[in-house]
């Protein structure tokens, strides 16, 4: 029996409003790798600029200024547009072929795709969590290697462009960084079905779209009060990734805070953020912040330069064994 016989065999009722448009479109598109090719590519879309609206809403709105990290650095319209014309013209020439890959890859590492119902919370809520770290890890190491000479020169300094980036900034990047970046993403899912046998694609769908959420927000510029690295001081957020655009060095993991901190590749942000706090003590807080803004980011000028010039170990081309070799 087929795939499809299999499906249209399913007792309808029994599944919940997801799980039934889930295999009504299956069911309906009839090529399997057609259907998730075009799902991945439509939620990817949906998601990303989805998710960007709200910040770009807020950019346009001076009352929000007061949370900006950087706040005279506001992306204007034309940096907005030129950027989504960037991100849309690589989301179709490179992501949107690269997708029709993903059902195959995804069906030989055994990962369920079209089969219903999807698996409980219970299931995929620490299959996330997996994600997340491994993610995250993957990330911080990738991200050191894109700072060193040439990697930095002719794969990552576009998207440093931004030394104040904003939502829409979060995937402008060469196709060999989104490649690179990517692999993070999907690799955890393939090991973890490679050593459990067992996760539905649904679930990478949940990860996918959290994990754009979180990357999408870290370069907002913003940082709330109520912002979640307030509330889970582990999640490293806007403010931690935006130091890493303005200085150049430090920050280089995605959601979490905690590598950084144990390799010592956030001293410099650290040290920032304790100058920052003597703010309350000085009379003029604007002057004060754009001084010490003006200075990190200068740093961080010199420290691109000097990553530029390729010499491997130097602090700003590798963060970890920059930071190592230091100490040492
Ligand atoms: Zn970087
Ligand atoms: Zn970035």
């Amino acid at each position: 029996m087929s795939n499809l016989q299999v499906l249209g065999r399913t007792n309808f009722a029994q599944l919940n409003w997801f799980e039934q448009w889930w295999a009504a479109w299956y069911l309906w598109i009839r090529d399997p790798t057609i259907a998730t090719g075009l799902m991945s590519f439509l939620m990817h879309e949906i998601v990303y600029f989805g998710r960007c609206i709200p910040w770009i809403i807020i950019d346009s709105m001076p009352y929000f200024r007061q949370w900006k990290l950087q706040p005279d650095k506001v992306p204007t319209r034309a940096e907005q547009w030129e950027c989504t014309k960037y991100v849309l013209f690589s989301h179709f020439t490179i992501e949107l072929p690269a997708i029709w890959f993903f059902h195959p890859i995804a069906e030989l590492f055994g990962l369920s795709t079209w089969q219903v119902p999807f698996p409980s919370w219970k299931e995929f809520v620490p299959q996330v969590i997996f994600f997340f770290f491994f993610e995250d890890a993957f990330h911080y190491f990738a991200h050191q290697l894109l700072h060193y000479g040439p990697f930095y020169k002719h794969i990552h300094k576009l998207h440093h462009k931004y030394s104040a980036p904003f939502g829409l900034a979060a995937e402008f990047a060469h196709p060999i960084e989104v490649f690179i970046l990517g692999t993070g993403t999907l690799a955890g899912p393939f090991l973890y079905v490679a050593i459990f046998k067992q996760l539905h694609i649904a679930t990478v769908y949940v990860w996918v779209i959290l994990r754009l959420c979180q990357a999408i927000d870290a370069h907002s510029g913003y940082d709330f009060p109520w912002s979640l690295q307030h509330i889970f001081p582990l999640w490293s957020g806007a403010d931690h990734h935006d130091f890493h655009h303005m200085a150049f060095v430090n920050n280089y993991s995605t959601s979490f805070r905690y590598l950084d901190y144990l390799f010592g590749t956030d001293n410099k942000y650290r040290a920032y953020k304790e100058k920052l706090a003597t703010e309350k003590n000085v009379t003029d807080q604007v002057t004060f912040k754009k001084k010490l803004e003006e200075e990190v980011e200068k740093e961080g000028v010199r420290a691109e330069a000097e990553a530029e010039s390729g010499k491997w170990g130097c602090e700003s081309s590798a963060g970890w064994w920059g930071a190592k070799k230091k100490s040492e």
